[in-house]
């Protein structure tokens, strides 16, 4: 089967077993891309009462046809599973070199189900599949795993990993790729689910070809289209992501202030991707067959790590009211080392941020003051998070069930769609949004429908859309989120 290797790993951890299941051609037609794959194995593989941190359920890595035939952008791979966040359907992505490695690894997927008696990683090479010791392993940061198993197995590999977050089952816990190139997998818990296995990390390499269909024409294309790509990345690629924050601050899309405020016009100029260019980039990073490269590296003041993108820098800092972009780079990297997702983490700050302002919450609960903007709570709720200790075993919990345990009208300021924070765009600014977060299967997902680019400045003729689509119309918006919820399924 051109595009596949043709087979997935079921992997058992209680039995230490691996099964060998050969793609059906009709099924990966059917359910097209990784994020469709991985999903029709969740239905197979677990049942409608499946608990999300019990061993039935199942944690799912699944590429697509383009991994590894070096399509542009291609090289993010999904991970599929049940949320201990939301209580349903769980699916996060990530960029970086995974992926890939799983491909030559001879594999198009992995399916995890049971738990292993005692920490363990697997290793998934060259058609092997092996499971290792990862006692010593267990409490360390998603950094030191990486580097530490590297050195282990001795070969070119890409290790996915849990922080301590993740082994203490923090539903606000992702899974974490590539090391200190950090590309995560964030959204729903599911680095919970691999810490209820006891599933420290897992670690693929290889050198397995994949079959392409007409691989000329298509490196022909491939050359094309990079160059294409690059120009339209070009800021992007010298600003990250987080060169979109003065304008989307302009539009209103930004979270402020729990998403209490419109506008931050001084501040964001402090936080935005053009500022941390001029200050405190060090350089950038791509995933693999990306011409983009939007990774940052940071150095400052002795500290040196992964810098901050988008969503971070909003949600662990307009939403917070932290306009310094080194405390937002020192949070984001301590998120990283935990495993933890910045978009929830942020989300829950900020709720409780603003809970502490209404009086709703005291020193009593949370055992010192919070205060909008300041690094010593920003890190302190991150860690108490992450270890599940004092105020932050709650927040862990996200604003919903937060919000429900603390009662007293805290429900009110809990940001959320199906119990999932909401990330860092505004519905009331983009109105595709709100309809995009509320049928989104995961919960508020800016990516699912992806619409507000095209209620921004873009157009999309093949779909009807010439013009940009009028941003503030309430008619019209279920036709435009579901166009752009079956565009965005196939690309997953
Ligand atoms: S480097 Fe950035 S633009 Fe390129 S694939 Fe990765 S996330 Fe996407």
């Amino acid at each position: 089967m051109n595009g596949y290797q043709g087979v997935v790993a079921l992997i058992d951890l209680a039995s230490r077993s691996v099964e060998r299941i050969e793609l059906d051609e009709s099924i990966v037609r059917k359910y097209i891309g990784g994020s469709g794959l991985g999903t029709y194995y969740l239905m197979k593989y677990s049942r409608v009462d499946t608990e999300p941190l019990s061993p039935d359920n199942p944690l799912i890595y699944m590429t697509g046809p383009y991994m590894g035939s070096g399509v542009p952008t291609s090289g993010r791979h999904h991970i599929i599973f049940r949320s201990p966040l939301t209580g349903i359907f769980g699916e996060s992505d990530a960029g970086g070199t995974f992926g890939y490695r799983l491909k030559r690894a001879g594999f198009d997927g992995l399916i995890i189900v049971g738990r292993a008696e005692e920490p363990v990683y697997i290793s998934v090479i060259d058609g092997e599949i092996s499971f290792s010791d990862a006692r010593h392993l267990w409490g360390l940061d998603t950094y030191t795993t990486e580097a530490r198993i590297v050195e282990e197995i001795g070969k070119k590999v890409t290790v996915s990993c849990i922080g301590p977050a993740g082994e203490n089952l923090v539903p606000l816990a992702g899974i974490f790729h590539d090391g200190m190139v950090a590309r995560t997998a964030g959204r729903g818990g599911l680095g919970a689910v691999m810490g209820s296995k006891n599933l420290k990390a897992i670690a693929v390499g290889g050198s397995r070809p994949v079959n392409i269909y007409r691989q000329e024409e298509l490196l022909s294309s491939i050359r094309e289209k990079t160059k294409q790509l690059k120009e339209a990345g070009m800021g992007l690629h010298l600003y990250g992501t987080a060169g979109g924050m003065e304008t989307a601050e302009k539009f209103g899309d930004i979270p402020i202030k729990n998403w209490k405020l419109g506008s931050w016009t001084p501040q964001v100029k402090n936080v935005s991707g053009q500022k941390m260019a001029e200050t405190i980039l060090e350089k950038n990073y791509s995933c693999f067959a990306c011409p983009i490269g939007c990774g940052r590296i940071v150095k400052f003041n002795g500290y040196h790590g992964g810098g901050p993108e988008y969503e971070t820098v909003a949600m662990l800092g307009s939403a917070c009211l932290v306009d310094d972009l080194e405390v937002i780079a020192k949070a984001n990297e301590l998120c990283n080392r935990y495993g933890l997702d910045t978009i929830s983490v942020g989300g829950a700050i900020a709720f409780a941020l603003e809970l502490f302002e209404e009086g709703i919450i005291t020193e009593k609960e949370t055992g010192r003051k919070l205060v909008w903007g300041e690094e010593e709570t920003l890190i302190a709720l991150i860690k108490e998070i992450a270890h599940k200790k004092g105020f932050g075993a709650t927040l862990g919990l996200g604003v919903k069930k937060a919000a429900e345990m603390i009662g007293r009208g805290a429900e009110k300021y809990a940001i959320h769609a199906k119990g999932m924070e909401l990330p860092a765009h505004d519905p009331r600014c983009f109105k595709g949004l709100a309809v995009g977060y509320a049928t989104s299967n995961r919960g508020a997902c800016h990516l699912s429908s992806f619409t507000y680019p095209w209620e921004r400045s873009a157009s999309m003729p093949e779909l009807g859309y010439a013009t940009t689509h009028d941003r503030t119309l309430d008619r019209e918006k279920g036709e435009l989120t579901a166009k752009f919820q079956n565009l965005m399924s196939m690309a997953d």
